[in-house]
């Protein structure tokens, strides 16, 4: 029997709720349960992939080449359980839904009304769940009072009531501001949020309440008093200094044996939280440290690159060491010399990005890293753009560049148009829509034998993650790996360059995927981990 737990939050966005259901997640898995994670978006776009990053932070690509909300890398981070195409849906994707049935007529003639119509939409999503894992959790975004999120709440009002109380349970994620005049940390917020909650039908039956600072008992209590909500489940959720100790403060303030209170299960183990006790440790108690260098664009949001961010640190968890991230904008290096900023740094790392805004600082990285021999890793746009850097300096094609940015001579980069997924020919051109029309989610790719990222990988055989349109041009492979730039990893039919690292240089992979995307706290990428323990042997060196 497959139970169901919806998680709101109130008062303010970004309170962590992505995080926290994934914490929880993680807690019940502990316990031996089955978990799958889901999330309700309430934004009209039918998915992030058209989203700027700097406003919406990352897009998650799936296995099943899904474009989904970066919370989806939480949950997948924290369970281990590979997210996919219907753990996420939107209003925009569910209006659409609903639209194309109407248009096939499929309502015999009936008015289509947000309720029932909608609403039955969503609760179809959530029900689909059934039966899949022991607990769905299902988080809901936004905040609630959002005139958006109404029909979600409603559904997940409805979807209580038929489940009942024994298959159902809301917990709402509030903030207890701190008001440095009063000197008090405030509950009015949180108060007004649950009263809120409760005029949509919905009655939480635990709360987090996120706080910057300890939280007094008589605070709680007044919480309790006023939400109509039992004591011991009003449940602080304090700042931690990582985000991997969330599973660990959750359960010490009680949240997972609230949970098992409230479905009636009384013959719950205790979780064994080894592995995150484990994980906390490498990373409050490390070895040593490395300098990386991301040199990328919207630097100033750190969403826009957060399974990146983590990757690096579960490289330096499985290095014992703690990885120290200076974020450059790539411009900079189109006016300045990049030895000014990367000296001293012991592994430069250029990350996937669109568009021609600091593409040439980009190559500028790369060069630096390739002539100092410093440990350099470009992923999708970042391996792209150091292929551009040797086509130019190296093979002598002068004009070398990417289509991206418009016709060029060496097009060393270009439009993709056709590439196979499993049996079928996927095909594009340049004037095609733009939403889900990359070439998306989990392909294989062949290693070749003897390769660093085979000896990385420990196989030949490998499967990734792609979000990307242009591709690096085949034509150009021979006069490449005649200067030592070789074509390690390829699409198995032999088409598509996947990898590209130099024999003559102590580190430096390009890859045309994203394997930040399958990297876990408890399961490092190889790549991240090798990429760290490079970049440690190098500060060794200065
Ligand atoms: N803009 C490049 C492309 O579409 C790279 C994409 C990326 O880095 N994800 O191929």
């Amino acid at each position: 029997m497959t139970r169901f737990i919806f998680i709101t939050g109130g008062v303010v966005s970004s309170l962590g709720k992505g995080l926290g259901s994934a914490a929880l997640g993680a807690l019940l898995q502990a316990r031996g349960y089955s978990v799958r994670l889901c999330k309700l978006d309430p934004y009209l776009n039918v998915d992030p992939g058209t989203m700027s990053p700097f406003q919406h932070g990352e897009v998650y690509v799936t296995d099943d080449g899904a474009e989904t909300d970066l919370d989806l890398g939480h949950y997948e981070r924290f369970t281990g359980r590979p997210a996919v195409q219907s753990d996420n849906t939107t209003t925009g994707r569910i209006y659409t839904n609903v639209l194309a049935r109407e248009r096939r007529g499929d309502y015999l003639g009936a008015t289509i009304q947000v309720i029932p119509h909608i609403t039955d939409e969503i609760k179809d999503f959530i029900r689909d769940k059934d039966g899949t894992a022991d607990f769905v959790l299902c988080e809901i975004g936004g905040t609630v009072g959002d005139i958006e999120s109404l029909p979600f709440l409603e559904a997940i009002r409805q979807f209580g009531n038929e489940m009942g109380r024994e298959r159902a349970l809301f917990i709402h994620v509030t903030l207890l501001p701190y008001i440095p005049a009063a000197g008090e940390v405030k509950t009015k917020p949180t108060q007004h949020s649950v009263k809120e909650l409760m005029s949509a039908g919905i009655r939480p039956r635990i709360l987090l309440c996120r706080s910057d600072r300890a939280i007094d008992k008589d605070e709680l209590r007044k919480i309790a008093l006023f939400c109509n909500i039992d004591e011991d489940k009003v449940i602080p959720a304090l700042d931690v200094p990582t985000i991997y100790e969330v599973p660990l403060t959750y359960h010490a303030e009680g949240l997972d044996d609230q949970v098992m209170d409230c479905f009636g299960i009384t013959d719950s183990k205790k979780p064994d939280l080894q592995v995150w006790e484990n994980i906390v440790h490498r990373i409050k108690e490390p070895e040593g440290k490395v300098k990386i260098a991301v040199v990328g664009k919207y630097t100033n949001l750190n969403d826009s690159y957060k399974s990146l961010n983590e990757a690096l640190v579960h490289g330096g968890i499985a290095n014992n060491v703690k990885v120290d991230i200076n974020y450059i904008e790539s411009t900079i290096f189109e006016e300045e010399n990049p030895a000014s900023r990367l000296e001293g740094i012991n592994g430069i790392l250029v990350p996937g990005g669109f568009g021609e805004r600091g593409a040439e600082g980009k190559i500028q990285a790369a060069r630096f890293a390739r002539e100092r021999k410093v440990p350099y890793f470009g992923i999708c746009f970042g391996m792209q753009m150091a292929v551009i850097e040797a086509a130019r300096s190296l093979a002598g094609y002068d004009r070398a560049n990417s289509t991206e940015f418009g016709p060029c001579d060496n097009a060393v980069v270009g439009l993709m148009t056709e590439w196979t997924r499993g049996n079928e020919k996927e095909m594009r051109g340049s004037d095609g829509d733009m939403g889900g029309t990359m070439r998306l989610g989990a392909y294989p790719a062949a290693l070749k034998k003897g390769s660093k990222v085979a000896e990385i990988y420990g196989s030949s055989d490998i499967s990734e993650r792609h979000r990307h349109r242009y591709e690096v041009n085949i034509n150009f492979k021979d006069a490449l790996e005649e200067k030592g730039l070789i074509f390690s990893g390829m699409s198995p039919d032999g088409k598509l360059p996947e990898i590209v690292e130099y024999n003559n240089h102590p580190w430096f992979i390009g890859v045309q995927f994203h394997p930040e995307l399958k990297s876990k706290p408890f399961d490092p990428h190889p790549l991240f981990t090798s990429f760290i323990h490079a970049a440690l042997e190098q500060s060794r060196l200065v």
